[in-house]
């Protein structure tokens, strides 16, 4: 293993460009993690950035979705359940946690069934949030049918769809994405077509292993050394090109695309998930007419720069110092696939 790893951090030292410089973007926090952890950056050469995108998916909930999930737990008749890591994210109002209302946590949507059992009297919310990987989940809880006290807040985003608004934005710069593993399986490889084919972008969709990581980066680095730009994929054991059909089907079945809220950034036309119309009586949004919370940024907190590949987390001035995964001021610090989080925790 030791071998195959220093080979492949050679053959990328002796491929990269040596006259320019070429921005890998990871979408995937995952990703970010093995990168940090393993002190990647460290190992490439000088030419080669690689830049973490929007992998997180707390670090992406809008603050609206989020007042209003709190504002939901603190009524006496309702009971909001939803992911470990959003009960910490920090909005105007404080947290999930630190507002004393009724939550619970946890860690598969199917676990709110039984919530809802031993609790009839109360309605239970479930906070769905995330990309496709947490949508698809939620989708088949949906279709194993919910209890009659059981409604869900959605907050879902799509990958594919920010990537596209990364690639036209020149402050970015792309020149590369490294696809994410988990997303790919759902959406299949084919999703990312599009980034070679019309844009010129060389993507290879990877897993989390180091190994496979830096045969991705290579794969990147001889595609730009020979003048193409293609969709690879080095996660085939995995990841299939048309993804998990039956995924998808559950998922644009009670699901249509539609202009989602991206904290710190904003609404994006058709980048995330709603609930179709006919499944009103089970839209929290809905059956509690929650309402439109405008943003209020933290001041000094560069979050939604770093989700989108625009700054690291060490030019945040309160990294690290009044900024910690103990007490995190922005959304990007709570999350393990934060990268504020990671950074704090593994260094760059
Ligand atoms: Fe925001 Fe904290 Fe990250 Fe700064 S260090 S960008 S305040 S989450």
């Amino acid at each position: 293993m030791k071998e195959k790893i220093e080979k492949l951090i050679k053959t990328i030292h002796d491929v990269a460009p040596k006259d320019r410089k070429v921005k890998i973007m990871n979408v995937c926090g995952s990703h970010e993690h093995t990168i940090t952890y393993s002190g990647m950056r460290s190992l490439m050469p000088e030419t080669i950035e690689l830049v973490p995108g929007p992998g997180c998916p707390v670090c992406v909930c809008s603050e609206s979705d989020i007042v209003n999930a709190i504002n939901l737990s603190k009524r006496e008749d309702t009971i909001l359940a939803t992911y470990g890591d959003m009960l910490r994210v920090p909005t105007q109002i404080g947290s999930i946690r630190s507002s004393g209302g009724n939550y619970k946590m946890v860690s598969a949507p199917h676990e709110v069934l039984k919530i809802a059992k031993e609790n009839p009297e109360k309605n239970v919310v479930f906070f769905s949030i995330g990309f496709e990987t947490t949508t698809a989940p939620t989708a088949a809880l949906i279709e194993m049918g919910l209890p009659k006290n059981v409604t869900v807040l959605t907050s879902q985003k799509l990958t594919p769809e920010i990537m596209e608004v990364l690639v036209k934005d020149s402050e970015v710069g792309v020149d590369a994405f490294v696809a994410p593993g988990h997303v790919s399986a759902i959406v299949g490889a084919d999703a990312w077509k599009i980034f070679p084919k019309k844009y010129g972008i060389p993507t290879v969709v990877a897993g989390f292993e180091p190994e496979n990581l830096l045969l991705a980066i290579l794969k990147i680095l001889l595609q730009i050394k020979e003048g193409k730009a293609e969709l690879e994929n080095v996660y085939r054991g995995v990841v299939k090109q048309e993804g998990n059909k039956k995924a998808q089907e559950l998922m644009y079945k009670y699901f249509e695309k539609a202009d989602v809220n991206w904290r710190g950034i904003g609404y994006i036309p058709k980048s995330g998930l709603e609930f179709r119309k006919e499944y009103d009586h089970i839209n929290a949004k809905k059956v509690f007419n929650l309402p439109e919370i405008e943003e209020k940024k933290v001041a000094g907190c560069i979050c939604d720069k770093i989700v989108l590949g625009k700054a690291y987390p060490t030019e945040c001035k309160l990294f690290g110092k009044v900024c910690t995964p103990r007490s995190p001021k922005g959304p990007c610090m709570v999350s393990l696939e934060g990268a504020c989080n990671i950074w704090y925790r593994f260094g760059k």
